[in-house]
C-alpha cells in the first residue's frame, strides 16, 4: 500500500478515528490482517468525543481528566470488554454524603436517594409515579425502530415538555423532567422529542440505568481517562493506517467498477479550515462514523437516499458542555456533601444570563487524592454561556458552586471547560437526536448506501449515544463490510444481519389526522 499521506488503493476507508471508526478498523483487521485499511480523521488526534487532558491540581502537579466521555456502567458490555482487554482500572463514582438539588429559582434542598427526589410530599409522589410511568413507556419504544412502538401514534411530534405539561401538575416534577432532558442530551425538554427520549432510555436498559449513578450509566470512571481506549485501539490498528488532520469531503461510487473514490483535504489544526489539495483513495468499501449532521457535509455520488438524508440533516447535536475545577481541599466533603448537585440554574448569578449556569456537578477527586469537581452546563444555559469568554463562564460556574457548597469554592486552582459546540468535528455534545416527526425514517440511520456503510454511536441499538454504543456500531459495520468482501469470515447470523441491514422498512405509517396527543395519563 502507498503511504496514506499521498492517497492510495485500499480495501476499506474508514471515516473518523473515534471509538466507532477505530473499532471498525480493528474488527476488520482481527478477521483478516491482510486487509488494506486507512482511517481518515479530521482532527490532529484520535478519540473523537473521548478527550482526556492534563489539568493543574494540588501540590503543583498535573493529573488527567475527561472532558468528553467519562463514566461506564455495569450493563455497558462493549466498553467494559475493551477496558478489561486493555487492563485499565475503573474506580466507583464517589457518592457518599448529602446530595443537593435546586428545582425552583432560589431554594437548594438536600436529598439522600440515588436519583433526586423532588419538592413537597405531593410533588414527590407525582415524581415517583412519573418515574414508574417513564420506565414502562421506555420498555415499549425500541431504539432500532421507535416508530414501530404502539406509543408512536400518541407521541409523534410530542416533546418532553408537552408530555410534562399534559401529565404533571407539580412544577417540581416538570422541572425535574426538564433536568433529565438537559442532563442526558444537553437539550431543553421543549426541544426533546418524547419518542426519542424513551427509545434512548430503552437502548440503555431503562430510565434508571440511564439516569442513575450507582449500578447505572455513571457507576465508574476509568483511571487515566477514557481517551486511552481510543489511543490503545489506534495502536492495535497501527498509526501508519491513520491519516490525521484530513477531512473527507466527497465519496463517489462507481456502479460499474464497484470502486469507491474517497476524497479528502488537509485541515489546518489551528483554524480547522480545510486547506490542502485533494487526496484520493480508491477502495471497495467505506465506513462513515461521523456524527450524522457532519455526514451530510460530505458530497455523496450518488446522493444519499432521500429519507436517510432528511433524517441526518435534521439530527441536531445536544449542547452539554463540561467544566472541571480543581482544589487544594475537598471542601464539600468536609461539610458532609457528596459533591452531587443537580440544578435548574436557579437565579442568574454574576454573568448576564437568564439563569445560573450549573446543571449537574460531581466529585471527581482522583484516586491519588487530587480534589476536583466536574460539572455540566446544558440546554439554554449552555447556549447563553457559550457566547461568553472562558473567564466569564468560569466566574459564573464558581459562583454557582459557592451557592451550593460555600465560599471556600472560590479558592480553586484551575478552571477548564470544553465547549463542544465550538468544535466543528463534533458540532455539539454528547450525541445527536432526531427532530420530532422524523421517526418514520429512523431505521435508515444504519442502512448502507451501496458500498458505503454507517457506524457511530448514533447508529447503535444498545447504549446509543455512549461509548458502548459507538463500539457496538463499529463491530456491526465491520461485519457488514466483511459479509460482502470476505463472506467466508462471517457467521451465518452475521451474514443475515448484514442482509437485513439493507431491507429496512422506515415508511410513513400514520395519517396526520390519526395523531392523538396526550391520550396516556400518569
Ligand atoms: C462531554 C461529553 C460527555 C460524555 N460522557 C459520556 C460518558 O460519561 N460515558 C459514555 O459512555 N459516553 C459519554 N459521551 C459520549 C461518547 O463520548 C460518544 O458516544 C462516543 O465517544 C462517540 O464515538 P463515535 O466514534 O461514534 O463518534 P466520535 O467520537 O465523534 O468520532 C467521529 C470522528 O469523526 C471525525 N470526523 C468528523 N467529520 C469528519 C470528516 N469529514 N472527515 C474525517 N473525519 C471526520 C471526528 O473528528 C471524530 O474523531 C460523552 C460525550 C461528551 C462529548
Amino acid at each position: 500500500m502507498e503511504s496514506p499521506g499521498r492517497g492510495a488503493d485500499v480495501d476499506v476507508v474508514v471515516v473518523g478515528a473515534g471509538l466507532a471508526g477505530l473499532t471498525t478498523a480493528r474488527e476488520l483487521l482481527k478477521r483478516d490482517e491482510a486487509l488494506k485499511i486507512v482511517i481518515i480523521e479530521a482532527r490532529d488526534r484520535v478519540g473523537g468525543r473521548t478527550l482526556t487532558l492534563p489539568v493543574k491540581v494540588k501540590g503543583g502537579k498535573v493529573e488527567y481528566f475527561d472532558f468528553g466521555a467519562q463514566w461506564v456502567g455495569p450493563t455497558q458490555h462493549h466498553v467494559l470488554k475493551l477496558i478489561e482487554e486493555f487492563k485499565l482500572k475503573t474506580h466507583p463514582q464517589f457518592c457518599e454524603g448529602t446530595k443537593l438539588m435546586q428545582m425552583t429559582r432560589g431554594e437548594i434542598q438536600t436529598y439522600e436517594a440515588d436519583l433526586p427526589t423532588v419538592g413537597s410530599p405531593w410533588a414527590y409522589d407525582e415524581h415517583k409515579r412519573l418515574m414508574q410511568k417513564l420506565e414502562k413507556m421506555a420498555q415499549m419504544v425500541r431504539m432500532d425502530d421507535p416508530y414501530a412502538s404502539p406509543l408512536a401514534l400518541q407521541l409523534t411530534g410530542v416533546t418532553v415538555k408537552v408530555f410534562g405539561d399534559l401529565h404533571l401538575q407539580s412544577r417540581a416534577a416538570r422541572s425535574y423532567l426538564d433536568q433529565m432532558s438537559k442532563g442526558c442530551f444537553g437539550v431543553d425538554a421543549a426541544s426533546m422529542p418524547m419518542l426519542f427520549f424513551l427509545a434512548y432510555a430503552n437502548a440503555a436498559g431503562g430510565v434508571e440505568p440511564l439516569f442513575g449513578l450507582k449500578d447505572a450509566a455513571q457507576d465508574c470512571g476509568v483511571q487515566g481517562g477514557t481517551q486511552q481506549l481510543s489511543k490503545r485501539l489506534a495502536l492495535l490498528v497501527g498509526h501508519e493506517k491513520i491519516l490525521l488532520s484530513h477531512a473527507v469531503v466527497a465519496v463517489r461510487q462507481d456502479s460499474e467498477s464497484r470502486n469507491v473514490l474517497v476524497e479528502c483535504r488537509q485541515v489546518d489544526d489551528k483554524t480547522n479550515e480545510i486547506v490542502g489539495d485533494l487526496k484520493r483513495f480508491t477502495c471497495k468499501k467505506v465506513v462513515i462514523t461521523t456524527p450524522p449532521r457532519l455526514t451530510t457535509k460530505i458530497t455523496f455520488t450518488p446522493e444519499l437516499p432521500v429519507l436517510k438524508k432528511e433524517l441526518y440533516d435534521n439530527m441536531r447535536m445536544g449542547h452539554l458542555y463540561k467544566f472541571l475545577v480543581t482544589y487544594e481541599q475537598r471542601h464539600w466533603c468536609n461539610k458532609g456533601f457528596s459533591g452531587e448537585y443537580f440544578s435548574n440554574g436557579g437565579h442568574k448569578l454574576n454573568v448576564e444570563c437568564s439563569t445560573g449556569p450549573i446543571l449537574e456537578v460531581y466529585d471527581v477527586t482522583t484516586p491519588t487524592g487530587a480534589p476536583a469537581i466536574v460539572g455540566f452546563l446544558g440546554g439554554r444555559q449552555s447556549l447563553e454561556l457559550r457566547q461568553k469568554s472562558k473567564q466569564e463562564r468560569g466566574m459564573a460556574v464558581i459562583e454557582g458552586l459557592v451557592l451550593a457548597f460555600g465560599p471556600e469554592m472560590r479558592a480553586y486552582i484551575a478552571y477548564e471547560d470544553k465547549m463542544w459546540g465550538d468544535d466543528p468535528w463534533a458540532g455539539g455534545c454528547p450525541c445527536a437526536y432526531a427532530a420530532p416527526g422524523d421517526y418514520h425514517a429512523w431505521p435508515h440511520i444504519r442502512t448502507p448506501h451501496g458500498d458505503v456503510h454507517f457506524a457511530g454511536t448514533e447508529t447503535a441499538t444498545v447504549w446509543m449515544g455512549y461509548m458502548s454504543g459507538a463500539i457496538q456500531s463499529g463491530e456491526r459495520a465491520a461485519c457488514e463490510v466483511l459479509a460482502d468482501l470476505r463472506p467466508q469470515l462471517v457467521s451465518q447470523a452475521e451474514a443475515l444481519q448484514a442482509r437485513d441491514a439493507r431491507n429496512v422498512r422506515g415508511q410513513f405509517l400514520l395519517e396526520p389526522e390519526d395523531v392523538v396527543i396526550g391520550k396516556s395519563s400518569l
